[in-house]
């Protein structure tokens, strides 16, 4: 695909789809944002067109298609909080899966075949093997996984009936920020550790509360891989020229496949910033697996993909600069 090309990124007014609209931008490729700005910012829509549409209304994704010529899609669009997905189950399967129906449907009618899906490390459950690889079993173990999984084998139902191209890339926990711009991850309400640990470390909120500390890990509480949103950003531009053509899907795990506990997460913010973060132990959180850590070792020989942000420290300091 030419550097040149036009891509459609729904939910690109969010915090991983912001930070690859402005990736691919500096790259040089055409960027169209589609958002319905219902957890995304106005201010964060950076594309050469900026769109407010529903994916659930089809007229909004048809009169898009119609009017711009499009490349390929990178599909960000979704709800992602694992708790709440337990609590309102309907909302992740209308706004993930649904919304994706609509709009392969309305790529097929367009005649295009290509698209990058944000998917997540939630597909996974709780896995048997850490670090995870790609053929680890599916089996989600909460709403929001469902709903990603099932989005994933529409993917791969469709790339044999309709000879469409798909990679699903498989996020582990997306932190941090591209310096010296406006954007970042500012969700409401919040619920991701390190913005949370952040705000509590400066007083913003009440001390953090550390979700569990009985899981059947080093010091108690849960472990996940860090990784940066640029280097997301990066493997969806790799994603896109690697990408089959005609009838492939592809999935990619993204992750630095190091497990940090919350605890240490906690302390290396401390470091950092040198200064206390305060916090408490509290019940688990429904649906939280106790550890989740990335082999990525498929992405890094099939994509190329690089990732600059490797240790934890260096996450954290794009956000405190
Ligand atoms: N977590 C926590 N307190 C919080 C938010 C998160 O202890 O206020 C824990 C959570 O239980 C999980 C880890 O931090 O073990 C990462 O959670 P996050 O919501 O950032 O990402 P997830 O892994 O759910 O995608």
């Amino acid at each position: 695909m030419k550097k040149s090309a036009t891509i459609l990124v729904s939910g690109g007014a969010g915090y991983i789809g912001s930070h690859t609209v402005w990736y691919l931008n500096q790259l040089g490729y055409r960027t169209i944002v589609f958002d319905n700005l219902s957890t995304g910012f106005r201010q964060d829509m950076l594309g050469d067109v900026n769109r407010i549409g529903d994916l659930q209304n089809p007229w909004d994704l048809k009169r898009l298609f119609l009017q711009e010529p499009i490349d390929a899609v990178i599909h960000f669009a979704a709800n992602i909080a694992v708790g709440e997905s337990v609590k309102e189950p309907l909302k992740y399967y209308r706004n993930n899966t649904v919304s994706l129906v609509n709009l392969l449907e309305t790529m097929q009618a367009s005649g295009v075949k290509k698209l990058v899906f944000s998917s997540t490390a939630a597909v996974y459950g709780n896995p048997v093997l850490c670090p995870i690889s790609e053929d680890a079993p599916i089996a989600p173990v909460n709403p929001y996984g469902h709903s990603k999984a099932w989005g994933e084998q529409m993917l791969r139902d469709c790339a044999s009936a309709y000879g469409m191209d798909f990679v699903a890339l498989r996020y582990f926990n997306a932190c941090g920020k591209a310096p010296a711009t406006h954007l970042g991850e500012k969700h409401d309400p919040e619920t991701h550790l390190i913005p949370l640990v952040l705000d509590a470390v400066a007083g913003r909120r009440p001390p953090l509360k550390v979700f569990g500390n009985d899981y059947n890990t080093l010091d108690g509480t849960c472990i996940r891989d860090y990784v940066h949103v640029l280097d997301l950003a990066q493997a969806h531009e790799l994603a896109l020229q690697k990408m089959g053509d005609g009838g492939s899907f592809s999935a990619f795990n993204l992750g630095n496949g190091q497990g940090h506990s919350v605890l240490e997460v906690i302390r290396a913010v401390e470091e950092i910033c040198q200064k206390p973060v305060p916090f408490e132990f509290a019940a688990r959180r429904e649906g939280d697996p106790a550890v989740l850590v990335a082999s990525s070792a498929k992405a890094k020989e099939k994509l190329g993909w690089k990732p600059k942000f490797e240790s934890l420290q260096s996450i954290i300091k794009t956000l405190v600069q």
